[in-house]
This record gives C-alpha cells, structure tokens and sequence, in this order.
C-alpha cells in the first residue's frame, strides 16, 4: 500500500512550496489509491504553536487536501488512524527508545562537549581549510570517562557515528540515482542536551515507524535525506526496506530566486484572502514540477488524481508566475454557475463596505454586468467602483436620463453605506431610495411606473455593450 505524509513544522503559515509538498503527496495517494498522513512536526518548541497547526490544517482543508490519518484537532482529543501519535511532541518517549537501541549498538553515543570546546573545533577546522566535523574526544570515550562526567552531572548530547568513507546512495524518484559522500558529514547530533530529538533522527523514526513508502519533498531537503537515510539504515536495515525519496525543485520567484515575502503574496491563507479559488491555486500549483505532457492547459482536481503520476513529475526549476494563476483562477471564475457568483461577489463586497447585503437584485445585476472582467475575486471591488464612479456618469447623462440618475443614486447609497449612514439617506430620501429599499426587501408590491434598479442595470448593460461595439 502507497503511504505517503505531509509534514509541517508548526511555525507559520502554509506556504506555497509546502501546499505544492502536500497537493503532490495527495495526488500520489489519490492516484495510486494510498493513504495521506499528516504529521506535524513540532519539536522545536519555541518556534512551534498550536495556533500555527491549526491555522495550517485550515488553509490544507479549505485546498480540498484531506488527510487519512491525523493528529485530533488539540493534544487531548484522540488521533484519526492506528500509528499515531502524529505530532512529534507527544512521540518523544519512542526517539527516546530508539537512541537507547542505537547506544547499546554503539552506533550512538554521549558527547559531554562544551559549547567553547565545539566553537574551538570549528575554528580548527576553518584554520586548516578541513570540514568542520566533530573531532571531540567522545567518540572513543571509555566506559570510566562517561562514568565520570555522568557523575558530575555533566550535560551531553547524542551523536551518531557516521564513517567518513561511508556512502549513501538512493535513487531519487525525480532525479534518479545520487550518491552522498560521507566525508564532510561527521557525526551529528540526534538528541540534544535539552533530551529533543534532532529533527532528521524522529523524521527516520516516524517515517519508518508510520510505513511511508513515498517521500516527496523539495530539494532543499537533500541533506536532511542523507542523514535520514543513515539513521533509517542504523535503525532498521535489517527487516524494512526504505521509503522511496522524491526531491521536486525549489519554486523560484520572478528573479529566479526562491520565492519569498518581496514577491508579494506566497501564503495560501494570502491567496485566499485576495479572493482566488482552490481549484485555481491546486490546478496552478499541479504544474510547478510536474507536467501531464500534453497541451491541456488546465486541470480540474478530479482529472488531477487520474492523470499524475510520479514519472512525470519534473527536476527544472518550477518559477512562480503570478500572471499564469491571475489566468488559471480567472478560467475557474468564468465557469462558475451564476448563482455562486452572486454569492462569492456579494460576500465580498459586504466585506469591503461597499454594499450591506450580500444577495440583493441589485447584486445579482452587478455580477451579471461585471464578472467577465474580473480575474482574481478580490478584483470585483474596485470594478463595482470603477462601473459607479466614472466614465457612465459622464458619458451616459446625456443620452439616458434615467440611467444617470441610478449610477447617482447607486453612488450615494455605497456612499452612505461605507459610511455607515445608509439608514438615515434612505428615510430621507425620494422615491428612488424608497423604491431600493423595498427592492432590498424583496418587497416590490406594485411598482408601477418604476423602473427597478434591476432593470436599469440591464439598460446599463445594454448601452455597454453598445458603446464597446
Ligand atoms: N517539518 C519539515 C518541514 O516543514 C518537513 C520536511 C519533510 O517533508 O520531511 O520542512
């Protein structure tokens, strides 16, 4: 059975690499029928907070990324899935299993190095142009000189050994075959004096332990797989194979450096607030290193899970284009049924103050007038603005009266409504107020000669179409 995992360290928000991480994950469960763990990481105790979990696994849920098995939503509801715990904080009990075994094999051992004497090390090495590996003397410490210091209260951390001819090899599901050299490595820690494990030693533990089978992650984690690798092979060589690793490159900004914060938006929560769709962002997302060879230019999540696959996903650089998701999200909004328009633009425009009710006719004319020239939903308040404001007022006075006298009337009710006001214009007004205010209300009983807000809109958007030909 394909088991793969996401695995967030608790520490901030959903970026876009880690949702590209999690959807190419998802897709490989979904694809081959497997299962979809979601660990969280969460060692580093001063970085990580239940807050940013819950923040992350929000932002995963509203993408439509589910997962099979999961930590309960706090520290004291029960797991979802049978190889829990799955958050690393509430596991410490098993690393510390593991180190045990690994001391007793000596394959780990207690290091008593002062923070000076490790700061001297590195000047050694720096000096002689060598790698700054460990050269302490507690790597071929006796039994009486550990005796010692365990006496003294000394505090220690754990090393593993690593041989300097040893080699690693895996054969990269995106990059094929890579050999790590061993020589530069040294030992390195896999608990610290604080008695946390390291990151990469409960990675090899949890993966191995929560039988992954697929590790797909961007390559900046190429050095935490060789150390992984060498922990998992201590560990547990001798009855389990290794999971398969996967290493997708980096997303690069526009500069061609990695995305970051001067791009503008890289959050997934950023991009939702600005008004895009899931199935823009996962459609978009789906072809940062990987592609389905053909020419099909987008992808509903459902053809998605049929048509990926591990072969074809891709080593370039995937770079961010920002103008490519403006398309793809706009492609989404333009297929959207109308009713789900209104919905999605009304509850915008209330959330920017522009209007005070979410579903009226007169949004529903608003939508109809305006939402093929809307890419990215966040968009749709200025264009509301933009449609009142200018250029009908001037231009259309003198052809329809009457039109000129809705974009008025339609510009002093946004107006009163931005500033709170909306009640009082509306029982001073005229007719025309008293008229949008029973439009409002869904309460037109007789109205006459009147002519709605509704229907002017549709004589608006008449002469538009009109006027661009
Ligand atoms: N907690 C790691 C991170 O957020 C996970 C890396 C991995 O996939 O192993 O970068």
């Amino acid at each position: 059975e394909v088991r793969v995992r996401f695995a967030p360290s608790p520490t901030g928000n959903l970026h876009i690499g880690g949702a590209r991480t999690a959807l190419f994950n998802w897709l490989i469960a979904k694809k081959y029928g497997g299962k979809m763990i979601l660990r969280v990481e969460d060692t580093d105790q001063s970085r990580s907070t239940i807050e940013s979990e819950q923040a992350l696994r929000r932002d995963l849920e509203w993408l439509g990324i589910t997962c099979d098995e999961e930590p309960g939503p706090d520290k004291d509801s029960p797991d979802k899935g049978d190889n829990g715990p799955y958050r690393q904080s509430q596991r410490l009990h098993i690393y510390d299993k593991y180190v045990d075994l690994l001391e007793q094999q000596d394959k780990v051992y207690k290091d008593f190095c002062t923070d000076e004497e490790l700061e001297q090390m590195r000047e050694e090495a720096k000096a002689n142009h060598s790698a700054p590996i460990y050269t302490g003397k507690w790597a071929k410490a006796s039994k009486d000189e550990v005796q010692e210091m365990l006496d003294k209260g000394a505090p220690f951390c754990y090393r593993a050994r690593v041989p300097l001819d040893k080699e690693i090899v895996i054969d990269d599901l995106v990059r094929g075959p890579i050999t790590f050299k061993c020589d530069t490595l040294g030992d390195f820690v896999v608990k610290r004096s604080n008695g946390m494990p390291v990151y990469n030693f409960a990675v090899a533990v949890d993966d191995h332990l929560m039988k992954i089978t697929h590790v797909l992650r961007a390559e900046e984690h190429l050095p935490n797989t060789q150390r992984q690798v060498i922990i998992h092979d201590y560990l547990f060589k001798a009855d389990e194979p290794r999971a398969a690793f996967g290493h997708v490159s980096l997303i690069l900004g526009p500069n061609q450096k990695k995305l970051s914060k001067r791009d503008g938006a890289t959050s997934v929560g950023e991009f939702k607030e600005l008004g895009y769709l899931p199935e823009a962002l996962i459609d978009y997302l789906s072809q940062l290193g990987w592609n389905d060879g053909t020419e099909q230019e987008f992808h509903s999540v459902e053809e998605l899970k049929e048509q990926f696959s591990i072969e074809r996903m891709i080593k370039s650089p995937a770079v961010f284009d920002l103008n490519k998701l403006n398309n793809t999200n706009s492609h989404y909004l333009r297929q959207m049924p109308r009713e789900q328009l209104h919905k999605l633009f009304g509850e915008q425009w209330v959330k920017s103050g522009l209007l005070n009710k979410a579903d009226s006719p007169f949004v529903h004319s608003a939508v109809d007038l305006l939402h093929t020239s809307v890419g990215v939903l966040g968009e749709c308040n200025q264009r509301l603005k933009d449609c009142l404001d200018y250029p009908l007022e001037e231009t259309l006075k003198s052809e329809d009266g009457q039109i000129f006298m809705h974009v008025e009337v339609a510009r002093e009710i946004l107006e009163a409504a931005e500033s709170g006001k909306l009640h009082d214009v509306l029982q001073n007004g005229h007719d025309t107020y008293a008229a949008w205010v029973k439009e409002e209300d869904g309460d037109v009983k007789d109205k006459g000669s009147f002519v709605t807000l509704d229907e002017r809109l549709e004589r608006l958007r008449t002469q538009l179409k009109e006027r661009e030909g």
